[in-house]
């Protein structure tokens, strides 16, 4: 089938066209600046770039100009929408009324705004897209992709926070975890390397989606059961510019001292911490390696306190399954950075990882970068959050 894959955000809006089947990708492109100006970027391979300042003052006229990049008699791949199948959303929060991806209907969009409060930043955005190709593609069938529907499985032990009870009952506060659909097709991957896609049963795997936002997950017999992010993505790991765990009290005492409201404290936790934060080079781990190259001691701070935390969430998912059969790097930085998974895997050799230092080095896409004799196996596996909600679309538009 060929899936049009939607990821709306407040001012932006980024759009691919691909088989579900093959994950061949017939052109992908990015709206920005809607609401302000416009512009579109249309990528189609093998052909230049075309950008076009196009006025966007909603997601419909953005979405309009994707449906004209699409069908357009030069840029274009498609001669008309029609040769479009369905339509797949990334939807940021699905709190707990959704375990997988939807068909969008009425009942749909009423859960998803249900969960606004939950992703007040991203669950309006997702919805002006979702509105924006009902108004003008309304023939076709929508389906909804949630980032927390595969952390779902999590047993209560690890979603629930150790604060009174009612919190959840009454206000759902509870860990949901974020990057699942990524978390979902690299574990999925993995269990297709290790054989093990058709008996999940027994298996043990941590992923870690290392990117400028990160996350690691612990998924045993094929399932989530533990994951770092929490209510919202700004908990677990040190990311680019969010802080990740923190003690509470620090925000009591740092409103004290400065004055903040909660708001201002939040924008800083959020925009101005993480390695951004620690280094005060960049959020960028390009930047931060040439820093510490260079001498930077805080950009080689900010570097070893994400490797520190990575490894030991590592550590904290073998002891939580009880062992560990592989580890999955993915993402810009899993993917890319062999000198970060040298580190982040350095000391783990007490619980038989053991990294191949030259496969490592010398890695590019899917590959073993552990040793033969290595009891745990170590991948990087490219993540493809496009093909997987490609592929749900195609499923449930199938069953549908
Ligand atoms: P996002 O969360 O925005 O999707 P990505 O998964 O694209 O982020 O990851 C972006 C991060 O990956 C950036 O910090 C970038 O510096 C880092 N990255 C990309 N290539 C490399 C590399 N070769 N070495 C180290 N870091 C890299």
């Amino acid at each position: 089938m060929k899936i049009l894959v939607i990821n709306a955000g407040s001012s932006s809006l980024k759009y691919q066209l691909m088989d579900s089947v093959t994950g061949e990708v017939f052109s992908k492109g990015l709206c920005e600046r809607i609401g302000i100006d416009g512009r579109i970027t249309h990528r189609v391979p093998g052909r230049d770039n075309w950008v076009s300042d196009i006025p966007m003052p909603t997601h419909n006229e953005a979405i309009s100009a994707v449906i004209e990049a699409l069908t357009d008699a030069e840029h274009g791949v498609v001669k008309t929408v029609d040769e479009i199948d369905a339509i797949g959303h990334r939807v940021l929060h699905g709190g707990m009324a959704f375990t997988d991806s939807c068909i969008i209907d009425d009942a749909c969009i009423a859960a998803i705004e249900k969960c606004i409060p939950l992703g007040p930043l991203h669950n309006p955005a997702n919805l002006m897209g979702i509105r924006a190709c009902q108004k003008l593609m309304p023939t076709k069938k929508q389906v909804a992709v949630f980032d927390t529907a595969f952390h779902m499985t999590m047993p209560p032990e690890a979603y629930i926070y150790a604060i009174p009870y009612e919190y959840y009952e009454k206000n759902d506060v509870r860990r949901y975890g974020f990057h699942g659909t990524s978390h979902r097709y690299i574990s999925q991957r993995c269990l297709e390397l290790l054989g093990r896609s058709e008996n999940p049963e027994g298996t043990k795997i941590v992923t870690c989606h290392l990117g400028n936002g990160s996350s690691c997950a612990a998924i045993k017999d094929g399932k989530c059961v533990d994951t770092t992010m929490g209510l919202g993505p700004l908990a677990g790991l040190p990311m680019g510019t969010r802080c990740g765990d923190i003690d509470a009290t620090i925000i009591e005492y740092l409103m004290g001292i400065y004055g903040y409201d909660i708001k201002e404290m939040l924008n800083i936790l959020n925009k101005k911490s993480g390695v951004l934060g620690i280094s005060g080079v960049s959020s960028d781990f390009r930047d931060l390696a040439a820093a510490a190259y260079e001498g930077n001691e805080r950009a080689t701070l900010a570097l070893d306190k994400f490797n520190y935390e990575v490894k030991k969430v590592i550590g904290e998912y073998a002891a939580a399954m009880g062992g560990v059969d592989a580890i999955v790097f993915t993402a810009g930085v899993g993917e890319n950075s062999p000198v970060l998974r040298e580190k982040m895997t350095s000391g783990l050799e007490f619980m038989g990882v053991e990294l191949d230092k030259e496969k490592n080095a010398n890695c590019h896409g899917e590959e073993l970068i552990s040793t033969e004799n290595s009891k745990v196996k170590v991948y990087v596996i490219p993540t493809n959050e496009e093909l997987m909600i490609a592929m749900d679309t195609a499923r449930l538009v199938g069953e549908n």
